[in-house]
Order: C-alpha cells, then structure tokens, then sequence
C-alpha cells in the first residue's frame, strides 16, 4: 500500500536540483580528458559522490570537483541534455535545474554563452523525451554586486527562452547579507522570471522572511531552520510561500542531525506550502523517487501529503500556463 502511493504518482516534479550535481561521472571522465582536467585520486565516481552524512564543506566540494568541467561550452552543453535525459529516465514529469553561470564562465565564454549552451542542451534533451524542463539562473552570495547584476542581466535575456527562474546561493552564513542583490532581483523580477531564494538552511529562520521581503521570493530553497523560529513559521503559513524540501541533502550538508529530524512534517502541521526536491542527486545517491519514499517511510507522510505537495509543486512550478495546464490536468 505504501508503494502504491508513493511510486503511482500522478507528477513528479524536481522544483530544486542544481546542474552541478547531475554529472555523471562516466561523462566526468571522458569530459575531463578531452579537457586536459586531471583525475581525481580515486576516480570521478568516489570524487562526486559522498559515503554518507557530511558536513556542507565536504558537501560543497563533492559539488565543486565538477566545476572545471563546465569550461568548455560543448561540455557544459553535454551535461546538461544528460541532466534532463537522466530525470526523464528516472519518471520525472517536470525538472528545474539551477545553475550559476558566473562560476562556468570565463575570458572566452562569458556569462551568456554559458547560459546560452546550458540553455540549448535542457531544449534537445526536453525535445527528445517530451519532458518540460526549465533553468534558473542562481547568483551567488560571494560574488560582488556587479557580477550579479550582470548575472541578473544575462538572465533577463533569456527569458522564455530556456531560462525561467533566478534564485540566490552561496554561503548564507558567510554571506548572510540580501541588501546587495537587491537590484539583481528586480531585473530578474522585471523579466518576468520566477524568483526563489536558498534561505535560512543555515541562517536562522527569519532569514526566509528577508528572501521574500527584499529579493521578492516566492519559493525558499531548504528553509529548514524556518519551524525553529514560531513567529516566521507562522509568516510562511499565512503569506503562503513555498518552501522547497530536500530532505536527504539537509542530512548530508549537516542541516539537520538526522533524517527523521527534517522538519517536514512540521511544516506540513502548521499549513506551510511544500515541494520536493533532490539538491544534488549524484552527490548524495538520492533522486526524487528516493526523497519521496523518505516522506513516507520516515517521515509520516500519507497519501493526503502526497497529493498537496503535488498540487503545490504544479501551483509554484516556474511554468508557462499551456504545460501548468497539462500537468494540473494530471492531478486527482
Ligand atoms: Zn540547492
């Protein structure tokens, strides 16, 4: 019975997955090579994926040994079409990948033709498996105000054109200050694009408040340490934000202790808007059909959860209306 509900869902839908950790590594390899990167001690696979519960250091640099990969525009194209191929593979219905282009450009490709081959990837691979897929565009915490204007920019640029979403990420504990983004943000917003912003995974809860109040985010990436504040708690529930879950990578970065710590179901008992995602599916061994099966097993959600997350993740989902349409229509 538990099976049933968890694995015949209506849509399965990705709304928080970064590029940076679908790479394969057989692909890692080959890439690597032709790039002249070389071999990390052990091979790509042990270098990528982590053993088990980490700290965000050790979890951040299983997710960085893939970066020199992004250098060449042709790779960071591959990369991506094997992203989206990959979640379709896996039953996925609908996939957000975010990226941080500033990262992957450089003197050669800048920040738009990084986004540009990204872009051009998730569109073959969404057009060969039929899957929806869009890309939102992340800036980052430790990256000066002009790079994430310029970030926000590019971004801007490809509205509707591949790029759907822009979001924030970083070190929030390093970086705890939104003020500066301030202005990426409302280019971002002015585009049309939906906005999302990783807060209070390690900064207290009313770090999420601030997302909403200052950038304009409608999603919140992780959100864990929200249910230990009552009042923002209470803020998320009545403004109706969406906090974007990923259970098994909040265990692995150190967010929380344990998995049956996660505060799932304490967001769902105050009425606080979820969706589902996998962070880093390679890093940790965990994609959305796992996550999923964690709600259920481990953290007591039945099948009324399920559907609500379903319906919030169609709801929030940074989709044009004919595919929110088509996949509302799916929903019970
Ligand atoms: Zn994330």
């Amino acid at each position: 019975m538990k099976l049933r509900f968890v694995w015949n869902c209506d849509v399965l839908i990705d709304l928080h997955s970064h590029l940076e950790g679908r790479v394969r590594p057989d692909t890692a390899a080959e890439l690597a090579a032709g790039l002249g990167v070389p071999a990390p001690d052990g091979g790509w696979e042990r270098a990528i994926q982590l053993d088990g519960p980490a700290d965000l250091t050790v979890y951040l640099a299983k997710v960085a040994v893939t970066y020199p990969l992004f250098r060449s525009l042709e790779a960071a194209r591959r990369i991506a079409r094997e992203a989206v191929e990959d979640a379709s593979t896996a039953g996925l219905d609908y996939l957000e990948l975010r990226l941080g282009p500033a990262t992957h450009a450089s003197d050669e490709s800048g920040i738009d033709a990084v986004i540009a081959a990204i872009a051009e990837g998730m569109r073959e691979a969404s057009a060969a498996t039929g899957m929806p897929s869009g890309a939102v565009v992340a800036a980052l915490r430790h990256h000066d105000v002009e790079t994430n204007l310029a970030v926000a920019r590019a971004a801007a640029r490809f509205a509707g054109e591949g790029v759907v979403g822009f979001d924030l990420a970083g070190d929030e504990l390093l970086y705890p200050e939104l003020e500066p983004h301030r202005g990426a943000f409302a280019i971002a917003r002015a585009a049309g694009l939906g906005i999302t912003c990783h807060a209070a995974e390690a900064a207290p809860g009313p770090a999420a408040r601030e997302a909403a109040e200052i950038l304009g985010a409608t999603r919140i990436g992780h959100g864990a340490h929200i249910v230990d504040d009552p009042e923002t708690l209470r803020w998320a529930a009545d403004s109706g934000i969406v906090v974007e879950i990923c259970p098994t990578s909040n265990w692995y970065t150190g967010a929380i202790p344990s998995i049956a710590q996660h505060p799932a179901p304490r967001f769902r008992d105050a009425g606080v808007r979820l969706v589902l995602g996998d962070d880093n599916p390679l890093q940790t061994g965990s994609g959305m059909r796992e996550e999923r099966e964690t709600l259920v097993s481990t953290l007591g959600f039945g099948p009324d959860d399920l559907a609500a997350l379903d319906r919030a993740s169609v709801d929030a989902a940074f989709l044009e209306p004919s595919t929110r349409r088509a996949l509302a229509a799916r929903l019970p």
